[in-house]
């Protein structure tokens, strides 16, 4: 059946709200493919606005790989602002996407990539506009299979109720494993309806069907256990990881965006994985292991992007991009090829240990100095030992001296707080190594046009993470440290002036904490926010922690358990953790040691350069380190097929 475009019906409610831009499509490098010639069709959201989805990697990996697959088409959709959920709500225009305004109910598959939980609400949102029932018990045949991937997906329970599914890891492969299973299913005949298919795909192994397993729990609250409740699914479902980037060169021709977005660049990921061991850091845990992209390849998908999308600018992306083992001879390589035009080269994520006077004088040749973040996230070198980030004040201080000299005036550096065993002293440390910082640059440059810029946000433990059972600091706790910090730095007469200070509350990282650490049960506070108007929690204009406090309340007023219980709580070795039945890789015993290591300030090596460690995920996923340097060069270009 055909499936009519909702354009004509939305046009003229595009002149009555804000932004009207971000959901007309067609955007340079989007696809429309024909309904009727495809067989199976995924629709992909961001659960963000336009703005912050459209420049998300993941999504326009997957986009690109689903659309170039013969009978396959993949469309997109974003968060539509409260402005446009009324006026739709009003004319029952239900959720779109961007490319083809088609219905997303109209999909096979309504996949969803969560980078962070306060999306959640977001979702519940889509869902209700899309016509797709919210509990995914009460779907049928005619709905698309719901399922969430990205890092949040790694404890997937909180969301268990409105999710068919969840994969989690490198979505690459695995896109076209579900396209082909659900190929087969509808080819078939759609053999045992829905549940048949869930069925198919929970038995691959790697995909997570909540509904096919129980959770039982003490009369304490904890977990008792988590078990499948169907023969032939497996007890954990294993994350996917794609050991070769070379082979999935995406995206080739990323999307540009119609409106203004937070990123407006060409990003290419030079490898994923990151094995520094940062203990806060859940991206670094659940992408393990590094594997690296071949300097000759991420050449090529720089000349092919620049080619197919205008961008001026290009991101070298990883979680920690100066520590390719070829960064020096990528940048030079890229300087080398651009030089004279106006395309500058950024490292969205640099170590303050790895900088140096030869890539930075590789980034600014031709003319542009983006922005120079570090992060050495906590601000005392007990504290830093603490989360293993094996930063010293030196190094800090030979890197900012080593940026200021050559040309950058601002540098921002990114601390937490809130952090485990952090105490007042740790946090008001921050304030003297920006003083250090700023006397550097001055004493660099002769100059007193030195800035610097110090962020804090709030430290969330993570699933997967040797946090996973630390108490959260509670806000009031991480809020008083903030203002101290904040007094410390207004009060330094000398440098003060040159130093700004952001930073955010401490109660979204509580709501984050609970969406983060929790059980299914959270699902029902979640419900009952949305219900109650809660909608882009990740957005400080919208965020109301009242709102999710008193929903808290309620919903878990018949449980023995609350907010305090999910956050400030710590946990214990035999505590049965909500994420356990989700694999990926590493090893709880390591983890557990690991965290036994962070309370006794003792740090652990990168294994990417010393011996393997036995954090498990090696041999649990198959796989293995992948780094060079393969003595290749940039120069000349050889294309990516
Ligand atoms: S198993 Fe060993 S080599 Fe692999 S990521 Fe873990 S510590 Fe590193």
């Amino acid at each position: 059946m055909p499936v009519e475009s909702l354009f004509e019906r939305l046009e003229p409610l595009l002149p009555l709200v804000q932004k009207p831009i971000q959901y007309v499509g067609g955007e340079l490098n989007s696809q429309v493919k024909d309904w009727d010639a495809c067989d199976v069709r995924w629709c992909l959201m961001y659960p963000d606005a336009y703005e912050v989805g459209l420049p998300n990697q993941g999504i326009q990996i997957l986009y690109e790989i689903l659309n170039e697959q013969d009978g396959v088409l993949c469309e997109r959709t974003y968060s539509v602002w409260p402005d446009m959920e009324r006026l739709m709500r009003e004319h029952e225009i239900p959720q779109f996407t961007v490319d083809g305004h088609r219905p997303v109910g109209a999909f096979d598959v309504f996949g969803v990539s969560f980078a962070t939980e306060l999306g959640y609400t977001n979702l519940l949102t889509a869902l209700d506009l899309a016509g797709i029932p919210l509990d995914a018990v009460d779907r049928g045949d005619e709905h698309p299979i719901v399922i969430a991937g990205g890092h949040a997906a790694f404890n997937p329970e909180p969301i268990a109720d409105f999710i068919d599914a969840a994969v989690v890891g490198d979505g690459e492969q695995i896109v076209l494993t579900i396209t082909e299973i659900i190929r087969d299913w509808k080819r078939e005949g759609r053999p045992g309806g829905r549940e048949e298919l869930l069925f198919r795909l929970a038995k691959t192994g790697g995909v997570y069907v909540p509904r096919f397993y129980t959770v039982e729990y003490l009369p304490d609250g904890r977990i008792r256990r988590v078990t499948p409740n169907r023969s032939g699914v497996p007890w954990r479902v294993s994350k996917h990881t794609v050991m070769n980037l070379d082979e999935w060169p995406y995206p080739k021709k990323p999307l540009v965006p119609l409106a203004e977005s937070v990123h407006e660049r060409m990003s290419v990921e030079i490898f994923r994985g990151c094995t520094r061991g940062c203990r806060f850091c859940q991206a670094g845990m659940i992408t393990r292991p590094v594997r690296e992209r071949s300097i000759t390849t991420i050449g090529e998908m720089v000349e092919q992007g620049l080619r197919a999308t205008g961008f001026e600018e290009v991101g070298l992306l990883s979680l920690s991009s100066a520590d390719h083992s070829e960064i020096l001879d990528i940048a030079k390589g890229l300087a080398d090829r651009y030089e004279g035009s106006k395309t500058s080269l950024s490292l969205p994520s640099t170590r303050v240990d790895a900088f140096n006077v030869t890539l930075a004088n590789e980034l600014t040749r031709n003319g542009r100095r983006s922005g120079l973040t570090f992060a050495p996230e906590g601000g005392s070198e007990r504290i830093r030992k603490v989360i293993n980030k094996m930063v010293t004040e030196d190094d800090l201080i030979r890197t900012v001296t080593t940026a200021y000299s050559n040309g950058w005036r601002h540098v921002k550096l990114y601390f937490m707080c809130g952090l485990p065993t952090e105490t007042d002293e740790d946090v008001l440390q921050i304030a003297v190594l920006a003083r250090k910082v700023i006397e550097a640059g001055r004493k660099a440059t002769g100059g007193r046009d030195i800035r610097c810029t110090v962020s804090i946000g709030g430290f969330v433990p993570k699933p997967h993470t040797p946090f996973q059972w630390a108490a959260q600091a509670d806000h009031e706790t991480v809020d008083a440290r903030l203002l101290k910090l904040r007094d410390a730095i207004r009060k330094d007469k000398q440098y003060g002036r040159a130093i700004g200070y952001r930073y955010h509350d401490g109660k979204p990282s509580i709501i984050e904490g609970l969406l983060s650490r929790g059980d299914r049960r959270v699902g029902k506070v979640i419900r009952r926010v949305w219900e109650d108007g809660g909608r882009f929690d990740g957005w400080s204009e919208y965020f109301d922690f009242d709102r999710w406090t008193r929903c808290a309340e309620e919903a878990l007023r018949d449980e023995p358990v609350d907010l305090d219980w999910y956050t400030t709580r710590e946990r214990d070795y035999s505590e049965v953790l909500p994420w356990d039945h989700i694999d990926s890789g590493l090893d709880k015993d390591w983890l557990w040691k690991d965290w036994q290591d962070a309370l006794n300030e003792v740090e652990v090596e990168d294994c990417r350069w010393n011996p393997c460690y036995d954090c498990g995920v090696c041999p649990q996923m198959g796989t293995e380190i992948q780094i060079g340097p393969t003595g290749k060069k940039l120069l000349p270009l050889v294309e990516v097929k």
